[in-house]
């Protein structure tokens, strides 16, 4: 099957690829140089009532499967994508514009090895011990599906989002369906096509491509949903809550990011430069955990701003289909000039920039940028912690630089935005390790590296970076609901407790 034929539509419903029935047409485009990469026709909103009919229609079987099956069927998914993967990754570069190497290196392997976790972590679910907790019953927990879920991804890891999505919902049993972001549907419904490749029932994963306001409120809302996933920015976040709560759906919500990146002053300067820069500059700065807020003890501030502005400028800028660039286009024009405003509004406001600051003209490889969404790395200094440029989120190649003098003030100013998904701390003293670790509010906080992540442990967030976990075994808990069974074991018509409703002893 070729993955990368989209020909017959942009909607993945039933184990079909078909095409919506939105009326206006859409183009995917590739950032880096404007051009068409694929036109598509969103999803009105009855083809998401159909997908959501797809899903519920395989619900029961593939609820009934046993956890060896879901398993199989996810080893073999794992395989697809992993036979699929120069395809995964050209596709994954040319809607997004991220380097080709990140995709290679990053999204694509990410994504089959989260695919053989989940095979593993599918037959890996457990209830309590069973017990007779009142003397008179013996009780036991199941762990049941929760039924169709609907969920919403962004566009700056498409591929990736659409497995932490996909994955643990349909090894814990349910069916999905799954909107991807509008700007960047392709691969998400190539990896429901890989579904189908692998084995997986028809109808078990479904995706809608379609507008956030239509075809995603139509699903967030749906009746027939039990439980919504979202991954995007805070305010659409509050939204798709909002309109989940007029059913009781559950839901979970990965939302935005502004990461601090405290270095202390016995911190290896060298690795705290080289790690800002890869922290802040992956996937263009685009990715909810990325490195932020560069707050630096005052010993160590103009070396690590010299070091950082320094490797900003060494950074390669170009095609994202050469394997020697290292920063491509944002994913769109219209993001790119809001981060440009962003930087513009700060120079308002005073702000020094130390490097970048503006679109650049031409590509380490000849390339012309001024045709594609392109923004320069930008360090900024001589900010307030309460400026925008330090509370808001930007999602681009943008690090803010601020000095601070305790312990307590940088963890501190750590702590000061609305957000809390991750952040990361660098020191030599464990003192100081245990305590940023303990202290920073946030759901992950590396020490002395900052961006990595693993199959094996959760992510999400804390504050107003949502709730909830994506990988890991803990992101099955959000995919399952728990029911107690108690069985009586007396065999006894008039009960003891039956006297504190009627009767005497
Ligand atoms: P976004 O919130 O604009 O859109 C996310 C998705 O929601 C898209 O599919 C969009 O079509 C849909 N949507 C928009 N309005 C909607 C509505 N009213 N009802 C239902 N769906 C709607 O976010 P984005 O710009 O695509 O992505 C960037 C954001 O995602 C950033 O804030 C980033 O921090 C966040 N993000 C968070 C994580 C995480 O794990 N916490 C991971 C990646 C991205």
């Amino acid at each position: 099957m070729d993955l990368t034929d989209f020909s017959a539509g942009a909607q993945y419903i039933a184990g079909r690829q078909i095409r919506g029935t939105g009326e206006e047409p859409f183009q995917v485009v590739n950032p880096a140089d404007g051009t068409v990469v694929q036109q598509v026709t969103l999803a009105s909103t009855a083809d998401v009532d159909a997908a959501v009919a797809a899903a519920r229609a395989a619900l029961p079987e593939w609820a009934g499967a046993t956890p060896g099956a879901r398993s199989e069927a996810l080893l073999r998914l794992s395989a697809v994508l992993a036979g699929a993967a120069d395809d995964l990754a050209r596709v994954e570069t040319s809607q997004t514009g991220k380097p080709i190497k990140l995709s290679t290196e990053f999204d694509v392997p990410g994504t089959v090895d989260n695919t053989a976790f989940f095979a593993g972590a599918a037959r890996n679910l457990e209830g309590k011990a069973a017990g007779e907790y009142s003397g008179d019953h013996t009780s036991y927990v199941r762990r049941e599906a929760i039924g169709v879920v609907g969920s919403v991804s962004p566009w700056n890891y498409p591929l990736q989002m659409a497995a932490w999505k996909i994955l643990p919902a349909i090894a814990a049993g349910n069916t999905i369906v799954l909107k991807p972001a509008e700007l960047t549907p392709l691969t998400s419904l190539m990896f429901a096509r890989a579904c189908t490749e692998a084995g997986i029932p028809d109808g078990v994963v479904n995706v809608v491509t379609g507008a956030g306001r239509g075809a995603g409120e139509h699903l967030v809302s749906h009746p027939g949903v039990a439980m919504v996933s979202f991954t995007g920015s805070t305010p659409v976040g509050r939204r798709v809550a909002e309109l989940a709560s007029a059913t009781a759906k559950r839901t979970h919500l990965e939302l935005g990011g502004k990461a601090p990146f405290v270095v202390f002053d016995d911190a290896d300067l060298d690795a705290a430069i080289h790690g800002a820069v890869a922290g802040s500059l992956i996937n263009s700065g685009q990715d909810c955990t990325a490195a932020t807020r560069a707050y630096i003890q005052r010993p160590l501030y103009e070396a690590f701003v010299a070091g950082v502005a320094e490797l900003f400028e060494s950074v390669r800028l170009g095609d994202p289909l050469n394997p020697r660039t290292d920063l491509g286009p944002l994913v769109s024009f219209t993001h790119r000039d809001r981060v440009a405003g962003f930087v513009e509004r700060a120079r308002g406001y005073g702000a020094v920039i130390a490097a970048g600051g503006h679109a650049p003209a031409k590509g380490h490889d000849g390339t012309d940028l001024t045709r594609g969404a392109y923004w320069r790395p930008t360090l900024i200094t001589g900010v307030a912690q309460d400026s925008e440029v330090v509370q808001g989120e930007i999602f681009g190649p943008v690090l803010v630089a601020l000095p601070f003098d305790s312990d307590e003030e940088g963890l501190r100013l750590a702590n000061d935005t609305p957000y809390g998904l991750a952040a990361s701390a660098w020191t030599r003293d464990i003192h100081r390790s245990l305590r940023a670790t303990r202290e920073i509010a946030a759901g992950c906080v590396w020490v002395n590296d900052h961006i990595p992540i693993i199959s094996e442990m959760p992510h999400g967030g804390y504050k107003s970076s949502g709730y909830g976990k994506d990988m890991s075994q803990y992101s099955l808990d959000e995919y399952t609901q728990v029911k107690h069974v108690m069985y009586d074991t007396t065999a006894v018509a008039r009960k003891d407790w039956h006297r504190t409703v009627f009767g005497d002893r």
